[in-house]
């Protein structure tokens, strides 16, 4: 393909996005397809021969949207959102063109600096603690990664490194390994599954922790745990306290947390991979109070703050742990301005690392902060919308507050209700939702999720509620009236039958009194 076609199939792509973007609402949010469809549909083997653009960007349409969940329809309202805006697009364009690896300062000078200054924006524009930043005087600063999941990786295994050095300065004669036998990891029992897995892949156990009743990890409950870890001779280590958990968006007493850590050299991380966006609203920040104990914070902005995925921002408020725990060194990697500027690679697991600060520089830059206040505001206008539909129908429940752009609701009764809804509301495919449970309660999760999310969206989203609940209650009716029917001719004939017994024991009395 030469620079002329390119230009051609790259403006028919654009062209292509924005269509399918203005039209989403039109499409049914989830596919109809069956595992193994596309292998049935393509050749087994890559062509010879080069095709044409334009006969592949058919087959996108032809074969691959066919098999698309549609994440940011209006109608998707599962999971949490995946980011998504024009200038988002945009940024991931040009970094694919530009197509830089920036591992070190001097791989590509403009990759590290750029994601140091929008690092610090972004920090700034959350309301973090000075600490936390580049352009502090101290040793923190942010740094982008691929995803939450990663963030409390790198945490863990920062913490890890930490302690083992602190506890290696205590008693030198004891050996590195059975230090790190003895590292214990703590979380709340509605933590997300990475940060189990993070526990997993850092080979240290991970106590899930019993929440209180709105689902939030408490100080008195940390406590206990590390008193008997101790007390079992093990070493407590590293705390993920959850804002925003997956869940119910429930969001841990960092206030109380947090000195219990700092009192006890445990590593504090905070994991706000969805409602971590909210903060650039000020008067959502009470909701983190306590961060400042923290030694790292991550959110997503490739989850609500309208950048593509994958953008997930990390600061530490002392590189140097990671930079202890992750420096591997070869000469082709050295150059003469290290330690002038962050050399990423050190603060990631991977080596190399794309320009991803370009999507999120594009965003703030094209929103502007009130821009992104506007969207985090309208997003959760548009869940209290749908809170107060709930509210005003007296057949469903609200199951916990209402968080954000989360709704947690079910249909009075026992379960099978609950789940009867969310099989038809499956079924049919106008909205998508998931399922949750909350103590021994299945529950419907609604969460406004997409940017082109409207008022008429969330209308159209109770209505196919609504109906699909009038639906299931009139088919419990009929039936109930079908069981009621049959039970009452089922009595009748029953009593005709005891007559006709009754009445055959007396003929057979009488019978019998005539032969005596
Ligand atoms: N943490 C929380 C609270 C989440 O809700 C999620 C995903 O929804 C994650 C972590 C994982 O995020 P990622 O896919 O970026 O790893």
């Amino acid at each position: 393909m030469d620079a002329r076609q390119f230009e051609e199939f790259g403006k028919a792509v654009v062209d292509f996005i924005s269509d399918y973007t203005e039209n989403l609402r039109e499409r049914e949010v989830l596919p109809s397809v069956e595992p193994g469809y596309l292998s049935e549909l393509m050749p087994n083997e890559a062509p010879r021969q080069a095709e044409s653009w334009q006969d592949v960007l058919k087959d996108v349409e032809r074969l691959i949207l066919p098999g698309v969940t549609h994440w940011n329809s209006p109608h998707f309202h599962a999971y949490y959102p995946t980011g998504n805006s024009y200038p988002g697009i945009v940024g991931e364009m040009l970094s694919a063109g530009l197509g830089c690896i920036g591992f070190s300062w001097i791989s590509s000078p403009a990759c590290t600096e750029l994601e140091v200054v929008t690092m610090n924006w972004l920090g700034k524009l959350l309301g973090l603690p000075e600490e936390f930043l580049n352009c502090s005087d101290g040793p923190g600063g942010g740094v982008i990664q691929g995803s939450a999941s990663e963030a409390t990786l790198v945490g863990l295994l920062a913490a890890k490194e930490k302690t083992t050095r602190r506890i290696k300065t205590l008693y030198p004669d004891l050996d590195e390994g059975i230090i790190k036998a003895k590292l214990v990891a703590y979380a709340s029992d509605q933590s997300n599954s990475s940060v189990e897995k993070a526990g997993l892949l850092g080979s240290m156990p991970m106590r899930l922790l019993p929440t209180d009743d709105k689902c939030r990890l408490r100080g008195s409950t940390l406590l206990e745990a590390i008193k008997k870890d101790e007390e079992a001779g093990l070493i407590p280590c590293y705390v993920v306290a959850t804002l925003g958990t997956t869940g119910t968006c429930a969001f841990d007493v960092l206030d109380e947390l947090g000195p219990i850590c700092n009192e006890n050299n445990l590593w504090l991380h905070v994991d706000a991979a969805y409602a971590g966006a909210a903060f650039v609203c000020p008067e959502y920040r009470h909701l983190m109070s306590g961060v400042n104990y923290a030694d790292s914070f991550n959110f997503n902005p490739h989850k609500w703050l309208l950048v593509n995925f994958d953008c997930s921002a990390m600061w530490v408020k002392n590189a140097g742990c990671l930079i202890d725990a992750f420096n591997v060194d070869r000469i082709y990697l050295a150059h003469d301005k290290q330690g002038q500027a962050p050399d990423y690679r050190h603060w990631q697991i991977p080596l190399g690392r794309r320009f991803r600060a370009l999507k999120l520089w594009f965003v703030l830059r094209l929103y502007g902060t009130e821009g992104l206040q506007n969207h985090i505001r309208r997003t959760i206008r548009l869940a209290q919308q749908f809170e107060d539909f709930v509210k005003s129908d007296d057949r469903f429940e609200i199951v916990t507050e209402v968080s954000m752009g989360l709704v947690c609701f079910r249909m009075k009764g026992d379960n099978s209700l609950t789940k009867e809804l969310l099989d038809r509301l499956m079924k049919r495919k106008r909205i998508y939702t998931i399922a949750a449970n909350y103590k021994d309660q299945l529950i419907v999760r609604f969460v406004v999720c997409s940017r082109l999310c409207e008022e008429k969206d969330i209308e159209f989203a109770w209505n196919e509620i609504s109906s699909r609940a009038t639906e299931i209650l009139a088919s419990k009716n009929q039936t109930a009236k079908i069981n009621r029917n049959a039970g009452s001719a089922a009595a009748k004939e029953g009593g005709e039958i005891v007559a006709r017994i009754q009445g055959l024991k007396i003929d057979a009395k009488e019978n019998s009194q005539k032969i005596s």
